[in-house]
């Protein structure tokens, strides 16, 4: 079975873990703000917060971002759960926003049209998650631009797009947001096997998220509401949680940093093979906007079911059989028994559905092989053109 995706782990990732395991700290060493710098200087962010996984993060920026009982975040209706459970988490509302059928991101129309109705009914959202789906940026610059006029947060999910660029910089500078997440999960783009980070260019935010993933306690007394008792003394400051990255995740975090574009570049190699091969058949590839690179998290195709003799569950089926380990990224959010009953306003978004209908996620990740692309290529076409 050739996975849809899969980590990459060299001999110097191998090491870096064991030395940890040599060392004096299994957490809260060296090894974490060495990772945190590194992915500052890659992205040019001013701040980096790792966490122990992209879940936690989305759910530190929240809680940095002040997010409360009473409150609203909207995302997109095509994402994993994590994206809108970070609100939950903090006790908010849910609201989704239909995707472009091109790109799969967030529709820009129907965030536009949501929001002037929102401000008419003084409901708007305290938070946007802009999800880069598949590892291509949203439209940073359009969606910064509506947020900003309405006030509202913004953090994006780039739990896909570590290693992508959107206006000639790395996804995760922040220069459109308020915070960006990354994911270290071993099917991202680079793993520290579980793993998050939270980037921002704001120090206030950057503190908070430290604090609030080390249980809200400090241990700077200038911090502190009260003198410290003595050299032991440590003070919490707000409710926090325990999410802290180990030192074994940082090292190996850190060690697959420096392979990263390689990464990518792969990935993008083995996407532009597929979108030629499959020219001509009933499949729509993934549409790139000009302003972007993508990471290639996932490569997506449509099905042209219109086209076709075959339905998208045959399809499916017919490719898991023949040995591709294909999958469906993602459930549309409002299609989930749990969420349902919990997002607030509109609950059917017929982009949405209509991409459920018919993606289908192919195999791709950097150690594939041309046998494995071939492959593939001509399971796809046996299976589309039947
Ligand atoms: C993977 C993923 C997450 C969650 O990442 P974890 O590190 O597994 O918690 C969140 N959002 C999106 C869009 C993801 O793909």
């Amino acid at each position: 079975m050739i996975p849809y995706g899969r980590q990459s782990i060299d001999d110097a990732d191998i090491q870096a873990v064991v030395d940890v395991l040599k060392s004096d700290f299994l957490t809260q060493g060296p090894k974490v703000p060495e990772f945190e710098r590194r992915l500052c200087e890659y992205t040019n962010a001013k701040f980096a917060s790792v966490s122990n996984s992209a879940t936690s993060s989305l759910h530190l920026a929240c809680m940095a971002l002040g997010l409360k009982e009473g409150d609203c975040l909207w995302s997109s209706a095509i994402t994993y759960v994590a994206s809108v459970n970070c609100a939950f988490s903090c006790g908010a509302d849910v609201e989704l926003i239909d995707i472009d059928p091109q790109t799969y991101n967030i529709c820009l129309n129907s965030l536009g049209e949501k929001l002037k109705h929102a401000a008419k009914k003084n409901a708007l959202p305290k938070i946007i998650v802009a999800v880069h789906m598949a590892g291509q940026s949203c439209d940073m610059k359009a969606i910064r631009e509506m947020s900003q006029a309405y006030g509202i947060k913004l953090i994006e999910d780039a739990s896909h797009a570590i290693g992508a660029s959107y206006a000639g910089k790395k996804v995760g500078c922040c220069e459109y947001s308020d915070i960006s997440v990354f994911s270290f999960h071993p099917v991202k783009i680079i793993t520290s096997a579980e793993g998050g980070a939270a980037l921002t260019n704001c120090p206030a935010l950057a503190e908070k998220l430290n604090l609030l993933r080390s249980h809200g306690i400090t241990r700077d007394p200038d911090a502190m509401t009260e003198a410290p008792h003595g050299p032991w003394y440590y003070q919490q400051l707000m409710l926090g949680a325990n999410y802290r990255m180990t030192e074994l995740q940082a090292a190996l975090g850190a060690s697959q940093l420096r392979k990263i574009d390689r990464f990518v570049s792969r990935r993008a190699e083995i996407a532009n093979e597929y979108t030629d091969a499959f020219e001509g058949l009933p499949i729509a590839t993934p549409q790139l906007i000009s302003d972007a690179q993508s990471a290639w998290h996932l490569y997506i195709i449509q099905l042209k079911l219109d086209e076709m003799s075959v339905t998208h569950l045959e399809v499916f089926e017919a490719l898991r059989k023949g040995g591709l380990g294909v999958n469906l990224h993602y459930i549309p959010l409002h299609f989930q028994p749990y969420i349902r009953s919990r997002i607030r306003g509109v609950k059917q978004f017929s982009n949405a559905e209509r991409y459920y209908g018919r993606a289908i996620s192919l195999p791709i990740f950097p150690q594939m092989t041309n046998e494995d692309c071939d492959a593939v290529i001509s399971l796809v076409r046996d299976v589309t053109s039947g």
